[in-house]
Formats: C-alpha cells, structure tokens, sequence
C-alpha cells in the first residue's frame, strides 16, 4: 500500500471536498481500510458526515481540531490504510501536529484537503506549515461568480473566497471563522474578492 502526503488546496467551491470523497472512495472500493476525519469546527450539514456542496457524503471522525484531538485518535488511524483530513484549515497549528501527520503519512497515504486562504486572502498558518511536506499538492479553483452593475459575469478561474455579510463583503476585522456556505460565502477571481479595510 503507497504511502504518503496529498494535499488538496483551493478556495471554497473549488470541489476539495469532493476531490477526496473520490480517492477515498476508490480505496475503499479496492478493498483498502479507508476513514475520514473533520473538525468539529465544522458543524455545517451533518455533524459526523462530511457533505460536499454537491450532497456527496461519507462518514466522519469528529475530532477537537487540534494536535491533542487527532493524537486522541492515532490508535485508530494507524489502524487504517488511508486517512482523508477535511477542512485542515480548521486545525490550530502546532508542531506537534505536523509532526504527528508525516509520521502518521511515513506509514499511511494521508489526504488532507484545506482552504488556503481565509476570507481576507491570507494563508491559514497550519495548511502553510504541512504544505511544503506534501509529496503531491492539487491547486482546484472555482469559478468567480462576480456580477457588474450591466449583469455581465465574471467567469474566470476563482483563486479566492468571497465572504459576505448580508449581501456586502465582509470587512477585514470580522471574525476569521465564520462557518457557512453559499448564504455567506462565494468563490471570486482575484480582481474580485474585495475586503474593506484591508492594507495592501
Ligand atoms: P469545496 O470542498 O472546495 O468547498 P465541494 O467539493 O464541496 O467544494 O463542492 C464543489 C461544488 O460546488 C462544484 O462541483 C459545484 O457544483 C459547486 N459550486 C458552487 N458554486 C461554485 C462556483 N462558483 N464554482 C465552481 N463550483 C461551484
Ligand atoms: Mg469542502
């Protein structure tokens, strides 16, 4: 059995979910020990299913998105052959946890999908951290749903995800984790993805 790290980044809508689901479910078709593991961070849809935008589901591990949750657990993912990891950005950063993931993916084949950037199109620390380790890293975009004033559509590859409050994007000090899905969030090109206060 392969093993190693895989990690699978983009912005929201991008099919990260979704990507993993399928390698998961490949594996397990081919007769391999497959589990998948969120954060409780989040709760959206189901709270031991992880669910993609498109309804795909398969059952999780619900763990305290940290070094200490996932170490909680180890018996139980050492006894897998592949572990899927959704929302990592989720996961407070550590040494500690990253060095837990390549030992754990020194015997396993680790698949770890996350949000590059939060919402004001900065790195979350912990994926920034793992990424580098990857021995393969899928970079999936979505397609920027920006509409001008004339209601033409932007259409071009979305790098980066579009928070919204009520309707207007979301200022740079609001809160960085605010789980929810199209009701609050959109995928946005770079020219689009708009964040009052932001220093550029
Ligand atoms: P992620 O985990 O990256 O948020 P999912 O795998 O859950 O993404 O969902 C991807 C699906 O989201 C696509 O297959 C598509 O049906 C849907 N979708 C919604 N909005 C967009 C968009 N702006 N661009 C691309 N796909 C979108
Ligand atoms: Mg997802």
């Amino acid at each position: 059995m392969a093993s190693g790290l895989r990690m699978i980044v983009g912005p929201m809508f991008s099919g990260k979910t979704t990507e993993l689901l399928r390698i998961l479910r490949k594996y397990a078709i081919a007769g391999y020990a497959v589990v998948l593991v969120k954060p409780s961070t989040d709760a959206r849809y189901s709270a031991s299913k992880v669910v993609s935008h498109d309804g795909l589901e398969m059952d999780a591990l619900v763990v305290e998105p940290s070094f200490t949750g996932l170490a909680r657990v180890a018996e139980l993912l050492f006894e897998h052959d592949v572990v899927g990891i959704d929302e990592f950005q989720f996961f407070e950063y550590s040494p500690d946890l990253v060095k837990f993931l390549l030992n754990l993916s020194s015997e396993k084949l680790v698949i770890v999908a996350a949000l590059n950037l939060d919402f004001r199109g900065e790195p979350w620390e912990v994926v920034k951290e793992l990424l580098p380790y990857a021995e393969d890293v899928k970079v999936l975009k979505a397609v920027c749903t920006y509409v001008d004033q004339q209601r033409r559509k932007c259409g071009k590859q979305a790098s980066r995800t579009q928070r919204l409050i009520d309707g207007r994007p979301a200022p740079y000090d609001s809160p960085r984790i605010m789980v929810g899905g199209k009701e609050s969030y959109e995928a946005r090109c770079r020219k689009h993805h708009v964040v009052p206060g932001r220093r550029d």
